[in-house]
């Protein structure tokens, strides 16, 4: 691949007071008036210039659209091959409901089943360059599973907030990842509260949901593919362009993918790739239905689900705070429409969708296509349309027997329905004590770093401090007095016999327990100067055997 790196050229804009200002991963307001509903904006005029000619040797994937995505790297090594789901023309479904142009955007096919892999793989890859190490999100489920997989590449660790609602084998599948899974008993409006407070008394970084610029960034890609892909498939005039659907459908909770897409096809028509930006169809499940009623009605501002009523969990944001407002413009401007089906419509579409077409899809994403049945037979969607459905999800179930019984923290809202802020801070109080065991890890190797501080953090909770060389590491231990070192033998300046040495000399951290690491067979001599002064030796490349996990824990237990 060709892997120049060049500076991302775009700037954010504010959507409240139309400043213009730089992108920093981690900055989540505008300098300005503070907003945080902010908004990309590309070079367009020079992207018509080079677009689509520049794409041509490149692989169909989330990344052959680099220019426009917010991360430096054109091809992070995070990635798991995300993107670049197939465009499949469901004949079957097509022929049954008389609307012959009908395609299916198999989102299943990202690397854990589901459309968060997009989020997932842009969000991590920008939090990663910005050299974030722990974060915070909440979730219905599908994106705890993809933050956990990239972050787990990463090496970030992950809170993962999601609701009791979220089967167990999701729970599961996050924590098989290395996350640690903190469960509320409470709407998933509530799990949001809590992992906000979580993330402001810890000082770590929190997702944002459709606030994130790297979110709203790579759901636009959905919007790239098809456009390439219905040309690819039904032609375009003149032939060099794109081509946009008549109907774009999608189920949705806090409703993140329409605005991608949408914003997808506004800026393919500012590079000159498409003619118009098809109408959009947000589906929700009617048990939490707040966006589909209140345009209903006509109304600017979202009503507000307490408490949603529907087993499909995965669709149950019950507030949509001021996504609805954006989303309601988009559907109105576009000619589309919001419509909601029950469950039971949902899981008779996901037997439809499976025994017509092949396709098995979780019930969030049968809804969407329960939805398209409904405004088919209204007559609301016309049978010469083009329409392309987005099956966003299939979960695959983690393994039963991997797991042991200390991987999930349970936090339980007494009063359901408004959390007063004691009740908050209570809950948090349960999830993980004040101080963590603090560890400082002093090692030359930012690899080795790297890998040791990923183990650590996805089988317990600790701190972990970090120091380069055994000068800085010497400086750091007498300051912070951490409860455990892991301690790098061959390092410049100061080597770990030097920093150990000097460590036993201090009374203060005298009897700080200490695990050396090396990537020798170490000598007769050297194992005589180590002698008496450490806990435990370890040998490279074996930091993934169990034997020094339970070194760790019993360490720092005594
Ligand atoms: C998250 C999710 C949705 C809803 O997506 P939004 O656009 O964020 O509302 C739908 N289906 C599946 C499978 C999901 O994981
Ligand atoms: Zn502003």
């Amino acid at each position: 691949m060709k892997g120049v790196i060049q500076p991302v050229a775009f700037v954010l804009k504010c959507l409240d007071c139309g400043h213009s200002f730089s992108y920093y991963p981690t900055s989540v307001a505008c300098p300005q008036c503070n907003s945080e509903w902010r908004q990309a904006e590309y070079d367009y005029p020079a992207l018509s210039k080079t677009y689509p000619a520049v794409l041509a040797d490149r692989p169909f994937n989330l990344w052959r659209y680099h220019e426009l995505l917010p991360v430096h790297s054109p091809y992070p090594t995070i990635s798991l091959g995300e993107g670049g789901s197939p465009l499949i023309k469901a004949e079957n479904l097509g022929m049954m409901l008389g609307c012959p142009n009908l395609y299916i955007k198999d989102e299943r096919q990202g690397p854990t089943g589901s459309f968060k892999d997009r989020q997932a793989a842009v969000t991590i890859a920008a939090l990663k360059e910005a050299g974030i190490k722990e974060m915070v999100a909440a979730s219905t489920g599908n994106v705890a599973i993809s933050y956990s997989a990239y972050t787990s590449r990463a090496s970030i660790k992950l809170w993962a907030f999601v609701t009791s609602l979220v089967p167990a084998v999701k729970m599961r599948e996050i924590a098989l990842y290395g996350s640690q899974v903190i469960k509320i008993t409470g709407s998933y409006d509530q799990c949001k509260q809590v992992a906000a407070e979580f993330a402001r008394q810890r000082g770590l970084y929190l997702d944002l949901g459709a606030r994130t610029i790297t979110s709203i960034e790579a759901m636009k890609t959905i919007a790239f593919e098809i456009a390439e892909q219905l040309a690819w498939q039904i032609g375009s005039t003149p032939k060099s362009s794109w081509k946009s659907p008549d109907w774009y459908v999608q189920a949705i909770s806090g409703g993140m993918g329409p605005l991608g897409v949408y914003k997808g096809f506004h800026e393919l028509m500012q590079i000159g790739l498409v003619d118009r930006i098809p109408a959009i169809a947000p589906i929700q499940a009617e048990g939490c239905a707040p966006m589909v009623t209140s345009w209903k009605k006509g109304l600017a501002d979202s009503e507000v689900v307490t408490s949603p009523r529907t087993h499909i969990e995965t669709l149950a944001t019950g507030d949509p705070g001021r996504t609805y407002k954006f989303l309601r413009k988009y559907v109105d401007e576009t000619g589309g429409v919001f419509e909601s089906v029950t469950d039971e419509e949902a899981f008779r579409a996901m037997h439809v969708l499976a025994k017509m077409e092949g396709i098995s899809a979780e019930p969030a994403a049968a809804v969407s296509f329960a939805g398209l049945f409904k405004l088919i037979r209204a007559g609301v969607i016309k049978p010469s349309d083009v329409v392309v459905i987005n099956c966003t999800g299939h979960t695959m179930a983690a393994e039963q027997m991997v797991l042991g019984d200390n991987w999930i923290r349970d936090v339980n809202f007494v009063t359901k329905i408004e959390a007063p802020q004691e009740g908050l801070l209570a809950a948090l109080d349960q999830v993980a004590p004040d101080r963590f065991p603090r560890i400082a890890l002093v090692e030359d190797s930012i690899e080795a770093r790297r890998l040791i501080r990923r183990i650590l953090q996805s089988q317990g909770n600790f701190t972990i401090l970090e120091a380069q060389n055994g000068r800085e590491g010497l400086e750091l231990i007498e300051k912070e007095l951490p409860d455990l070192i892991i301690l790098d033998l061959m390092m410049p300046e100061l080597d770990g016999f030097d920093v150990l040495e000097a460590l036993r000399k201090n009374q203060e951290t005298a009897t700080i327990p200490v695990i050396v690491s090396t990537a020798k067979e170490l000598t007769v001599d050297e194992k005589n100067r180590l002698g008496g002064k450490i806990q435990a030796l370890l040998q490279k490349g074996n930091f993934l055997n169990d034997e020094f996990l339970d070194e760790v824990k019993s360490l720092i237990k005594s």
